[in-house]
């Protein structure tokens, strides 16, 4: 997605495939993509979801694009359908999930050898929405793992805080950050989940202008745990995500977040504002 911008600032006519029927789905639910694609739309990508490409057709260079509804004629493909840890060198050795990635513990030590400790993109993380090992490969948390692994490989005892795995994306000047479980994902994960999905006025309507921000959060059902939440404005609104994977991090629930010290000035928010209304609506 990022990469279409990309390629359409650079002049050109770009096609966006995606198997999925939303963009991004792993990462927002319906009511954040449905204005990422808004937005993709009105830059003038042409965007086919839920269309699977099955084959390229070319001689020395691919011309031709087939999926399961059509055939496109192209001059280049750029193809980002995932990723997953190269585990030949160690698949036979160490314990790994499904997809190859080495389980490690809090101090990044694989499970089976005391002289193998694993971080970054082949290894699993901690994750505090689901108190399990998980697969979320991202550098933010490969820069921690390292550090983790580093100190305890060296005799100093020091333990991975966990991740939420908390991303952002710009598309096209629209800010969209996530963190914890999309309520979708969580569902598919077996958990039992309520949601929130809240849309206000960034700053107070008096102010001589503003633009709304959409935010949603998905948390415990009966707990109340918070479990995910995202942000989706014109604005950029990105790094309040932060205030939530600390939220996630330490176990709030929604209760404790609706009534949490977060500072008001007319030029930035709201007394009650979008971030602690999301709360404080939420049943
Ligand atoms: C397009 C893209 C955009 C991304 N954007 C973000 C972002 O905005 N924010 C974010 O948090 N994360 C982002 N990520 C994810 C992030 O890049 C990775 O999580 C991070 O780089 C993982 O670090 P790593 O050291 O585990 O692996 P890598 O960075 O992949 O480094 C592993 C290195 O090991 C080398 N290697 C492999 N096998 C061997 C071998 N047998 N011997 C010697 N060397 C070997 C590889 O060549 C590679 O250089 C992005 C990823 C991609 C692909």
């Amino acid at each position: 997605v990022e990469l279409i911008e990309a390629f359409k600032n650079h002049g050109k006519e770009v096609i966006l495939m995606e198997a999925m029927p939303r963009v991004m789905a792993n990462y927002f639910d319906k009511e954040i993509t449905e204005e990422a694609e808004k937005v993709i739309k009105e830059a003038g990508v042409e965007m086919h979801l839920g269309e699977t490409v099955k084959k390229f057709e070319g001689d020395d260079r691919v011309k031709r694009v087939v999926t399961d509804k059509g055939s496109y004629e192209v001059d280049m493909v750029v193809m980002s359908v995932g990723f997953r840890p190269n585990d030949e060198l160690y698949k036979d050795y160490l314990e790994t999930l499904p997809n190859g990635a080495i389980v490690v513990d809090t101090t990044m030590k694989s499970s089976k050898d005391d002289d193998v400790y694993a971080i970054g993109d082949c290894a699993t993380v901690y994750s505090r929405a689901s108190e399990k090992q998980e697969y979320i490969a991202l550098a933010t948390n490969a820069v921690r793992m390292g550090i983790v692994a580093a100190n305890n490989a060296l005799g100093k005892h020091v333990e991975y805080c966990g991740t939420q795995g908390s991303n952002a994306i710009c598309v096209f000047g629209y800010n969209m950050a996530s963190t914890g479980w999309s309520e979708e994902t969580a569902i598919k994960k077996g958990l039992k989940v309520k949601s929130n999905f809240f849309k206000d006025a960034e700053r107070p309507e008096f102010m001589p202008s503003y633009e709304d921000v959409l935010v949603k959060i998905v948390y415990e059902e009966g707990t109340g745990r918070l479990l995910g939440a995202q942000i989706a404005s014109k604005h950029n609104h990105a790094e309040a995500i932060h205030a939530f994977s600390l939220a996630i991090q330490r176990g709030m629930t929604v209760q404790e977040f609706a009534l949490s010290d977060f500072f008001f000035l007319p030029h930035y928010n709201k007394p009650l504002s979008w971030m602690t209304m999301v709360a404080y609506t939420a049943k």
